[in-house]
């Protein structure tokens, strides 16, 4: 059986607006359901710190860090009509980092095989000198940026110094970014998008749709060419057309790029409930992806897997997508629990676009 971490800290709850729909409950109701489960016993806890003003700003810019700290500390604040900020925001999110951070150097240097961070706020919206839609700092991205170029070698991580040399040793060359939020991740996608390193995919609701960007013709610019791939979909697409998109087009594209770590952008707000978008997925559907995952990081990367939470806007949705997600993530594929079913509605056809797109990336 797979070992698994999480991260968590009570600090993530603290960045809150009510009414707000990336507010407090969502994590509340994922932790609440997770005791009620006694899903946490079989977890290892992994400890970790706040990101520090150099670590955040390996990846962001010093003005953008500091126009975070500053209204933080000013109490209340925003960065945009979208993204709020109050006096706990700056320390939530340099732990969202921190954890991620973790998560990352946990797997690289095999104290667990994979991690689930569940942080707030959520990162893919996270530009380098900017934020936006709910997102402060790009948490995927710094667990990406440190697994290839060790952004905090001085961190103590509080376990032995012969796993931090374990990670030294088994530094990534490649890193795989799989991004399900129903939104495109334009910050992370920008961030990486002339990075050969980084192969990102991102499947997302398009059309009249924040943020507006994630064409199928984005795909990577210079040296990265190639190495970022979009797979847009209409609206009311559901349980088969994201089956089909992991099997046409993720998975090969895993297999090409050979990644040495898997890292996932998970949020839950594809699901046919979410209040925020348009899509048909079920529970069973977010599971059967999570397992392709699991299969294709055991396949390619020594089963190691770093999960860090974004969106997902139907409390019951979200925390269950997240319970069964640790599960199958441990090896535990018989409890998989839906008690919301399968959407009522019919999916959108998108066979022959998934075919167009697997051909656009040359995977066909
Ligand atoms: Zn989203």
């Amino acid at each position: 059986m797979p070992s698994v971490g999480y991260l968590y800290d009570p600090i993530f709850l603290e960045h809150d607006l009510p009414g707000h729909p990336e507010n407090a409950r969502r994590l509340r109701a994922i932790m609440d359901l997770l005791r009620e489960r006694d899903a946490l016993a079989s977890l290892q806890s992994l400890p970790f710190k706040a990101a520090t003003f150099e670590q955040l700003t390996a990846l962001h810019s010093p003005r953008y860090v500091s126009q975070v700290y500053a209204l933080s500390e000013r109490g209340r604040g925003a960065l945009n009509p979208d993204t709020y900020i109050n006096a706990a925001s700056f320390s939530a999110a340099a732990m969202a980092v921190g954890a991620s951070l973790a998560a990352a150097q946990a797997v690289m240097s095999g104290v667990v095989q994979r991690a689930f961070a569940l942080v707030r706020p959520p990162g893919h919206h996270a530009f380098a000198d900017h934020g936006e839609g709910f997102c402060l700092f790009n948490n995927v991205a710094f667990a990406a940026k440190h697994a290839l170029d060790d952004i905090d070698a001085e961190h103590d991580y509080a376990w032995s110094p012969s796993a931090v040399r374990n990670h030294r040793n088994a530094r990534p060359e490649r890193v795989m970014i799989v991004d399900f939020d129903v939104h495109h991740g334009n910050g992370t996608q920008a961030i990486f998008y002339d990075d050969p390193r980084v192969l990102y995919i991102s499947i997302h609701e398009y059309g009249w749709m924040y943020p507006g960007t994630g064409d199928a013709s984005e795909r990577g610019h210079g040296a990265g060419r190639g190495t970022t791939i979009n797979v847009p979909l209409p609206p009311e697409t559901g349980d088969f057309g994201y089956a089909l998109v992991f099997d046409e087009i993720l998975a090969p594209a895993a297999r090409r790029f050979r990644p040495n770590l898997l890292l996932v952008s998970a949020g839950f707000d594809a699901h046919w409930r979410d209040p925020l978008a348009h899509m048909h997925v079920s529970l069973a559907g977010f599971a059967r992806m999570m397992r392709v995952l699991c299969e294709l990081s055991d396949e390619l990367c020594n089963g190691r897997m770093v999960v860090v939470l974004e969106g997902g806007y139907d409390l019951q949705a979200l925390s269950y997508g997240v319970l069964n997600s640790l599960r199958i993530m441990q090896g535990n594929l018989a409890d998989i629990e839906d008690p919301i079913g399968p959407c009522p509605a019919e999916e959108a056809p998108v066979e022959d676009l998934i075919a167009t797109f697997a051909a656009l990336n040359g995977l066909k």
